[in-house]
């Protein structure tokens, strides 16, 4: 959940590598962050309590010179958020400093044994047991990379970990188990992180370390073994991400840029995979065969938060258009019930970052009982992307904004092309829907931009509610995932609470909350069951709850009944979500932006889920 940072090399100053890498991964946690750098003969190290900027208030003109240094931005799981309890975290004698990001399940059973053989600890941390422990078997081995190895071998739980040490201050130990790391192979230079976005700035190119892997990087290279010393063969991947994507480009907040962003992000997305001509759609990664596909008798698509409530609307495209029993799971909740799996079953897996640990494990899951998977996730090279048997990369860029956006509405894009592919080539659409269904899609870039120039007009509106308590958001069909995600969106960044809910199922219970104080969010485009809706909203209406509804242009009856209105262009019922949704992002973001609220990284959030 943390973000890591690692630098081994001939640069000067080491120090702005190592916070500037730290705060492209703010995103990841930012309870604490803390830096350890190793010069002449002495680990100079600073930690403090806040967001990465106390850090560098407390370090002040910084840290001169330095030969290879570690960093992390924690979100705390054992231990309360205090100066100590930040990494890094060092062994008895301060001489082997380590960064950790996961949790190790055994630490009390470890911490005991290891203060029988008189360590003396100094945090409340899980982590801290690394430190001590390869300090235990260094005492033995008397090599950095081999008591790393042997400390990793008694540990239960996920890391993503560096280690540096006086005694061998030219190398920095590096591994992984479940927690994501990525070592950027520069001029001469090593950056490492728990994703690509620190490295970009210096090299393009980089290797992800695989579970039980350790990597021993010096100045003369790096080298790769599993735990038993085994020699590990790794490919050189090349980033094509670029490192004005990671950066704000004059927007107040990452999740404003990245809201705006969904024009492109959507088009990125569909790019290259649609010839509107032919009605086809074609992918580079699928790596399932097409007749393994037209086997496929059962889908399920498994995600969390936001990406589970894409797959609710993927689930609703696939079905209607391959007519194939589809189901949508909660990653986290799927491990743990005993899945009916076999081979006719299509597991896919969608993440945004690709390392969400409880997408991962449920995918592990369902490959284990033989279905064949496919992952959709937006970074290139990611734990999922590299586990499943085929994948879709969103190809929506960076998403740093804590709260999903366009990473959301990408999903839903490639979904749709999927269940576009999958039923052409089980004969449920002809070619003449084909083409339509992507003539439709091309057109949805234009009605995105014309609902970001509603953003002005939905901030007005944010002002009227922004100091309600709660929401309500209702939808329907393929709305109601949107009315969960606009809910959602709102609790992250605002703290407002708010619920989504199924427009019907109003009437069964929360109906009873609403009176003027409870502001409910429609949306009312003109679909099949516009006119339930607009029933819906007179029950509303007769309780004197305040309405906004996100309507279609031109609707002129909306506006008797609704409070506020938002109206967005028409698009065919399967696309619809991806612009309704954008609305209410917006009304989101604008509530939260007059609360003062720091939206890009909420309070208790962090962006990739990589702890249980
Ligand atoms: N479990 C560790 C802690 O609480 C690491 C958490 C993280 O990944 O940030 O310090």
């Amino acid at each position: 959940m943390c973000g890591i940072v690692g630098y081994i090399g001939k640069r000067k100053d080491i120090y702005p590598v190592l916070i500037k890498g730290l705060k492209r991964l703010e995103y990841r946690g930012y309870d604490s962050a803390g830096v350890a750098i190793i010069k002449d003969g002495e680990i100079i190290s600073e930690k403090k309590i806040g967001k990465i900027k106390e850090l560098e208030k407390k370090v002040g003109k910084g840290i001169i010179g330095g030969e290879v240094g570690i960093a992390h931005t924690r979100w705390a799981t054992h231990g309360g958020v205090t100066d100590e309890n930040a990494h890094p975290h060092f062994d008895c004698n301060n001489k082997i400093a380590i960064v950790h990001n996961g949790i190790i399940e055994n630490w009390q059973t470890l911490k005991k044994l290891l203060e029988e053989e008189g360590h003396k600890f100094k945090t409340n941390t899980d982590s801290e047991i690394l430190a001590h422990l390869i300090e235990k078997y260094y005492k033995e081995v008397k090599d950095l990379a081999k008591a790393t190895r042997l400390a990793l071998k008694k540990v239960i739980g996920a890391y993503g970990l560096l280690v540096i040490s006086l005694d061998e201050p030219d190398k920095l130990v590096v591994a992984r188990k479940g927690s994501p790391v990525a070592i950027g192979i520069g001029k001469a230079e090593y950056i490492v992180a728990s994703d690509a976005t620190p490295i970009l700035e210096y090299t393009k190119k980089v290797i992800y370390l695989d579970d039980e892997e350790v990597a021993v990087i010096n100045h003369e290279g790096y080298k790769v073994v599993d735990l038993e010393n085994s020699d590990k063969e790794k490919k050189v991947n090349n980033l094509d991400w670029d490192i004005t994507m990671a950066e704000k480009m004059g927007y107040d907040t990452f999740m404003l840029k990245e809201i705006f962003e969904q024009p492109d992000s959507i088009t990125n997305t569909f790019r290259g995979r649609i010839i509107p001509e032919e009605g086809k759609i074609k992918f580079g990664g699928l790596n399932i065969s097409d007749e393994e596909l037209k086997g496929v008798k059962r889908i399920i698509i498994s995600a969390c938060g936001t990406a589970y409530y894409a797959c609710l609307i993927g689930e609703y495209i696939i079905e209607n258009l391959t007519e194939i029993p589809t189901e949508v799971e909660y990653a986290s909740e799927f491990r743990y019930k005993k899945p009916v799996i076999n081979g006719d079953c299509l597991f896919i897996a969608v993440t945004q970052s690709g390392e969400t640990t409880d997408t991962l494990f449920a995918l592990r899951e369902a490959k284990n009982l033989g279905a064949k998977t496919l992952g959709i996730c937006n970074v290139v090279g990611s734990s999922i992307a590299r586990e499943v048997d085929g994948g879709i990369y969103l190809h929506s860029g960076p998403e740093i904004g804590v709260a999903s956006t366009k990473a959301f509405t990408s999903m839903i894009v490639a979904q749709y092309l999927f269940g576009i592919y999958l039923a052409e080539l089980i004969g449920k659409v002809d070619t003449k829907q084909t083409k339509e269904l992507i003539y439709e899609l091309q057109q949805l870039p234009d009605s995105v931009r014309r609902i970001l120039t509603l953003s002005d007009e939905i901030r007005e509106i944010a002002a009227k509610y922004q100091d309600n308590r709660n929401f309500l958001y209702l939808g329907r069909g393929n709305n109601f995932p949107i009315a969960l995600e606009g809910a959602l969106k709102l609790k992250e960044i605002s703290y407002i609470h708010a619920e989504g809910y199924p427009a019907a199922e109003m009437k069964h219970g929360p109906i009873a909350l609403i009176d003027e104080n409870m502001p409910v969010v429609f949306i009312a485009t003109k679909d099949k069951v516009y006119e339930k809706i607009m029933s819906n909203m007179q029950e509303v209406k007769a309780r004197k709850g305040k309405i906004i509804a996100v309507a279609n242009e031109g609707d002129k009856e909306i506006a008797k009944i609704a409070d506020d209105v938002i109206y967005i262009p028409k698009t065919i019922d399967l696309l619809n979500p991806i612009l309704t949704v954008i609305p209410l992002q917006l009304l989101a973001y604008h509530i939260a932006q007059r609360k003062c609220c720091d939206v890009d990284k909420p309070r208790n959030l962090a962006k990739s889920v990589t702890v249980e």
